[in-house]
């Protein structure tokens, strides 16, 4: 875990925002296209029988008006008559073949014609003379005086012309009134029109509305999809130029711009944690305060940029003799502290001390001119010498102290016992 990533709040799952609007349109699309496909269905389904019926009906009425004008008389005295008479009244054949000149060339594939007993008349299936349909809705609802339509399909029907297959049929029950008669109904003409091509230039019609809204739709959501893939591309970048800008301001907030060291705040953090660490674990850690002997004199000789150099120069050096997982900051100006997180024995740590003031010993070569400086260390360790941040801190502060006292260049374990003098 990093300094950084151990302030940091866990990153909010991002909205997919093309997957939700690909799914939502297409959903939407499909909604759209199923319920037009089937308030359509139910729509002309209804809006065919009804229209149709109207039609069926009137031209029932001008068959059987036509048809009554001549055998009339065929209604009376119906009841009193056996089936065997019904079926060879020698009237029928004239009935018969008036019926079909008048309905020939019209889609109408059957006419019955009942007395209001449910008796059936005729038929131009003549097997269903005699037959009683008093039970059927149609013909109780045309007794009634209602005109009854019905829209039905039928694998096979026998037409007055043979039997067809395959047929979408309109049923019309009209009731018969004679003229000079009393307003009740006395009989019932039932009618089966053919409506087969209208329903599939009807179902044609509505494939070919449904195909243009989907293709129209499917164009609209692809035009969508596409406003939105790049609505959703800019937003990702802002998004990650965001947090590209946001890890360098952890980055800046945690590091050192000089050296890319981590820095005075990232030092602390880690500290803490360390302290914290060996409170609960047990396992201690060493701390070591690296300050450079007379950097002054650098950047008053060479200038600012010469003391720049050399502190970068300095961080590598350190950095070349600390071990890898040994933490090292640059905590301000010519100060840097080293975190040794590994249990390390007093002799080893005497012995990367030594190897830290020999190194910053050696010239620095600074463009111009080379530079001899070299650097003092302090040493503390937790928890023996404190088990508090701060005076660890202090404390190997107070040691690179001593060790400055005592001639620069060299390094300093903590003691108590030690007088707090300035150095010069
Ligand atoms: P001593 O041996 O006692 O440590 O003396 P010193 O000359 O090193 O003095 P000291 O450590 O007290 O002062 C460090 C100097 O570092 C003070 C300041 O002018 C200089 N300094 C601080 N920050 C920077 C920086 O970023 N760049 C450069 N070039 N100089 C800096
Ligand atoms: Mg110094």
């Amino acid at each position: 875990m990093t300094i950084a990533s151990a302030h940091d709040a866990p990153p909010a799952p991002r909205f997919r925002l093309m997957r939700h609007f690909a799914l939502v349109s297409l959903a939407g699309v499909l909604a759209v296209v199923a319920s037009l496909h089937w308030s359509w269905g139910e729509l002309t389904a209804s809006q065919l029988t009804s229209h149709e019926g109207r039609a069926n009906a009137d031209l029932t009425r001008i068959i059987v008006n036509t048809v009554l004008e001549h055998h009339g008389d065929l209604l009376d005295g119906t009841q009193q008559r056996s089936v065997a008479q019904l079926r060879n009244d020698p009237r029928l054949a004239h009935l018969s073949a008036d019926i079909r000149r008048l309905v020939s060339g019209l889609p109408v594939l059957k006419v019955k014609l009942y007395d209001r007993f449910g008796w059936t008349l005729y038929s131009t299936d003549a097997r269903q003379i005699g037959e009683n349909r008093r039970e059927n809705p149609g013909f109780q609802a045309a007794l009634a005086g209602e005109v009854f339509n019905l829209q039905l399909h039928r694998e096979h029907f026998e037409s007055h012309e043979g039997v067809v297959s395959d047929r979408d049929l309109i049923a019309s029950y009209i009731p018969i009134r004679r003229d000079g008669t009393d307003n009740s109904v006395s009989a019932v003409a039932e009618v089966y029109s053919d409506v087969t091509d209208l329903l599939q230039r009807q179902s044609r019609a509505q494939w070919q509305v449904l195909a243009v809204v989907l293709a129209v739709l499917t164009g609209l959501y692809a035009f969508l999809l596409w406003v939105v893939s790049r609505a959703d591309r800019v937003i990702r970048d802002q998004a990650s130029e965001q947090e590209r800008h946001e890890a360098a301001m952890r980055h800046q907030a945690f590091h050192d711009m000089l050296t890319g060291l981590p820095n005075r705040a990232a030092f602390t953090a880690w500290l803490s944690r360390l302290v914290e660490r060996t409170l609960h674990e047990g396992s201690g850690f060493a701390l070591l305060f690296i300050d450079i002997d007379r950097f002054k004199a650098v950047n008053d000789r060479l200038g600012h940029e010469a003391g720049d150099q050399l502190l970068r120069e300095a961080a590598a050096r350190l950095r070349g003799v600390l071990r890898s997982e040994d933490l090292l900051f640059r905590i301000g100006g010519d100060e840097f502290t080293a975190i040794l997180p590994v249990g390390i024995g007093h002799d080893e740590l005497d012995g990367l001390a030594h190897r830290i003031t020999a190194a910053m010993a050696k010239p620095f070569d600074l463009g111009s001119e080379a530079a001899m400086i070299g650097a003092t260390v302090g040493i503390a360790r937790c928890p023996q010498d404190g088990d508090a941040a701060d005076v660890l801190l202090r404390r190997a502060d107070a040691a690179m102290y001593q060790a400055k006292l005592a001639g620069r260049g060299q390094h300093a374990f903590f003691r108590t016992d030690a007088p707090l003098v300035q150095p010069d």
